[in-house]
Parts: structure tokens; C-alpha cells; sequence
């Protein structure tokens, strides 16, 4: 049997565990850093395997080290990523293994990627006597808050770490198709406030106030203008207000008004220079007609950046998997969407690539983050045949 036929076949027997694995994490979904029986799962079956294990890394983080037989000195590691929490999401899907908590749910698929590399340690485990350097399985709490990656990198995850790979399902992505790409993937995303205010008074007498609402209708047009008029047509970005609060009744000019927005951007400079033309702009607005603004601008996370060279040995391991003919390197891989694997990805060179999971016939073609959100688990091989082969020959080189 080669190489290829034997990693297929020991894949093909463990796709029962696989399954139950994920089923049995969407049964008990928890949400971010509250993954204590995830964690305590992931931290089982890595000591069982003889690996070195640190848990309690960013509260509930996990990182397991797999030392190569035939590492020499100097021999590299490297980290695979996967996150574990669910969302705050009351599960509408009829399934033997629905959600058993009410108002939580597996909706992003970070289920399967817990089991998918806990499949790629075992795989990884029983090869370890070939492996000429080492590999570190990262299981992250709390992406959805956009929250665990941070605090793991600065409690010494990424140290030794030479690159990271770590992959999503998607359920809007055709299974069997495996999306590869370099630069950016992800987009940054940054959530912000502003409080516009004024001085309030009677609707019918607007001389004698500083109306809120006007000021935010100018400021919501303008901000537009940054994507349209300072923006390239070749560089995408999104700003989106989403939350408008002002007023108490028809005839009545509030004191005040808030606003809730979000703003996406591909590129490190790009999301800065929005960052910063956001808050220009709110508040030379506000001044300019005689009230003021605050800007708040909270939960920020960098776009990923996927590395040239190890993007490629990505490609080559997924076209191994799915044939070249399923390998997408095009704008299809892109998303406006973010994920803070970009903070791993900011720490060390990686690649975060995305599996198709989407399967009409099976009822997984709903959107991440809905009730009805499922994937198609024959996903879930293809995506640890990826990691393994990724992992494996990023350390031959
Ligand atoms: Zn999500
Ligand atoms: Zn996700």
C-alpha cells in the first residue's frame, strides 16, 4: 500500500469516532470560555495519546505538543488550529443529535473542527516515529466573541511555533471542494459606537436646538463616501451601520442619539486608515453643526493573511485529497466575514483555509449562524486528510 492509500484507509476507520465526536459536542454546545467539557474532552484524549498537554491557556484553551521521533536540534514545529465555542442560538434543526441545551448551538460549524483535529493528533500520533519535527495542536476557545486567540498567543501558544494551518467548514461552499488562497481571506472587523449629541427641544422650534438626528443622517451618508471616494475599487471593505437609537416621540428634538456599526477591510494599512477616518469624520461632522460625537471603536480583529509558501503546501495537500479539478484558489475563498485565527496569523506565518460542507440533499445549505445551520459530515475527512498531509510535509521541508 503507498503512503496516500494508507493515510486514505487509516482515515476511512476513523470516520465513525469522527462523526460520533462531533455529534456529541453539537449535543452539549458551550459558549465562548465557557468550553469546560469541550476542553476537558480535548484534554482526555491528548493525554491518552502520551502527548505533553497545557490547559487552562486563555481560561479554557488547550494546547497539546506532539514531539517528532526524528526531529534533530533544530527541528521545526508546527501549530494546527481549531476553535471550540458555540453560539447563543436556540437550535430549529430535527436531529437525533440536536442541541440538548436550550438557546445554544454548534452554529458555525466549530464542532467539527474540534473533532477533525483531534482525528489529525491521532493520525499525527501513530506516525510520530516518522515525523522529523513536532507538531502542537492548539484548541482555542471563543472566536465567535473574538476573544481566545490574543490571550493564547500571549500566554506563549505561539512560542517555538514556526507556522500555523487551520481550516473552516462552510456551509454556503460545495462539499468536496477545498478553497486555498494567499493573501488575505478573512476580513479584519472592527464594532463601533457613536454617540452623537445635541440639544434637544421643541420639533417645532428647531433654532433653539441641535438636532441629533440630522447629524447622524450626514455622518451615516458620509461614512459611506470613505468606501466609495477613499477607498480603491480594488480593495474591498464594509461599512455598515446596523443600530440607530435616537428620540422619544414625533414632536419632541432628543438630546441625543447612538449609533452601532461595523467595519470590515482586507489589509492591515486600509483598516487603520478607516479606523481613523470613521472617527474624523463623526466628529468634524458633529462639530461642524454645533453638537459633538464620540467614537467607540471596540472588539477589533486583524484580517487573515494567508503566507505564500505555506499556502501552497495547503494546495498541494488538499489537491492529494480532493482532486485539482476541487481546489479553488479564486475570490470564491474570499469572505467579508472574520475569524481571529488572523491573530495566530499576525504571531507566525499560516494558512487558514476553507471545506466545503454545504449539501442541499442533507439540509445543510442554511447560513452560519442560523437555527437551521448544519454541515454535511462527509466534510469532515476531507478536512483532516488537508491537516494531516499540510502538517506532514511542512515539516519534511
Ligand atoms: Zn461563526
Ligand atoms: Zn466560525
Amino acid at each position: 500500500m503507498s503512503q496516500t492509500d494508507q493515510l486514505k484507509s487509516d482515515i476511512d476507520e476513523l470516520v465513525p469516532d469522527l462523526i460520533a465526536m462531533r455529534r456529541d459536542l453539537h449535543e452539549h454546545p458551550e459558549l465562548a470560555f465557557e468550553e469546560v467539557r469541550t476542553s476537558g474532552i480535548v484534554e482526555q484524549r491528548l493525554r491518552t495519546m502520551g502527548l505533553e498537554v497545557q490547559t487552562g491557556i486563555a481560561k479554557t484553551g488547550v494546547v497539546g505538543l506532539l514531539r517528532g521521533g526524528a526531529s534533530k536540534p533544530g527541528a521545526k514545529t508546527i501549530a494546527l488550529r481549531a476553535d471550540m465555542d458555540a453560539l447563543p442560538i436556540h437550535e430549529m434543526n430535527e436531529i437525533a443529535y440536536r442541541s440538548t441545551i436550550d438557546g445554544k448551538m454548534h452554529a458555525c460549524g466549530h464542532d467539527g473542527h474540534t473533532s477533525i483535529l483531534l482525528a489529525v493528533a491521532d493520525l499525527l500520533h501513530k506516525r510520530r516515529d516518522e515525523l522529523p519535527g513536532n507538531v502542537k495542536f492548539v484548541f482555542q476557545p471563543a472566536e465567535e466573541r473574538i476573544g481566545g486567540a490574543e490571550p493564547m498567543i500571549k500566554e506563549g501558544a505561539m512560542q517555538n511555533v514556526d507556522g500555523i494551518i487551520g481550516l473552516h467548514l462552510i456551509s454556503d461552499y460545495p462539499l468536496g471542494r477545498v478553497g486555498v488562497r494567499s493573501g488575505p481571506v478573512f476580513a479584519s472587523a472592527e464594532r463601533f459606537s457613536m454617540t452623537v449629541k445635541g440639544k434637544g427641544g421643541h420639533a417645532a422650534m428647531p433654532e433653539t436646538t441641535v438636532d441629533p438626528i440630522v447629524i447622524s443622517a450626514y455622518i451615516v451618508t458620509a461614512l459611506q463616501t470613505l468606501i466609495s471616494r477613499e477607498t480603491s475599487p480594488f480593495s474591498p471593505a464594509v461599512i455598515t451601520i446596523g443600530n440607530i437609537k435616537a428620540g422619544t416621540a414625533f414632536n419632541i428634538i432628543p438630546e441625543s442619539a447612538e449609533m452601532h456599526g461595523t467595519m470590515r477591510a482586507f489589509n492591515k494599512d486600509h483598516r487603520h486608515k478607516l479606523i481613523r477616518r470613521i472617527t474624523e469624520i463623526a466628529q468634524g461632522i458633529a462639530t461642524s453643526m454645533g453638537g459633538s460625537c464620540v467614537v467607540d471603536v471596540i472588539d477589533g480583529c486583524p484580517p487573515c493573511v494567508n503566507d505564500e509558501n505555506i499556502t501552497e503546501l495547503v494546495r498541494d495537500a488538499a489537491i492529494l485529497t480532493v482532486g485539482e479539478k476541487e481546489v479553488d484558489g479564486s475570490e470564491d475563498v474570499m469572505t467579508a466575514g472574520s475569524d481571529d485565527m488572523a491573530c495566530f496569523l499576525e504571531a507566525v506565518p499560516g494558512c487558514y483555509f476553507i471545506v466545503g460542507a454545504k449539501n442541499e440533499a442533507k439540509g445543510a445549505n442554511y447560513p452560519h449562524h442560523h437555527p437551521r445551520f448544519n454541515i454535511d459530515e462527509d466534510a469532515l475527512p476531507i478536512g483532516v486528510e488537508v491537516l494531516t498531509r499540510a502538517a506532514m510535509d511542512f515539516l519534511k521541508e
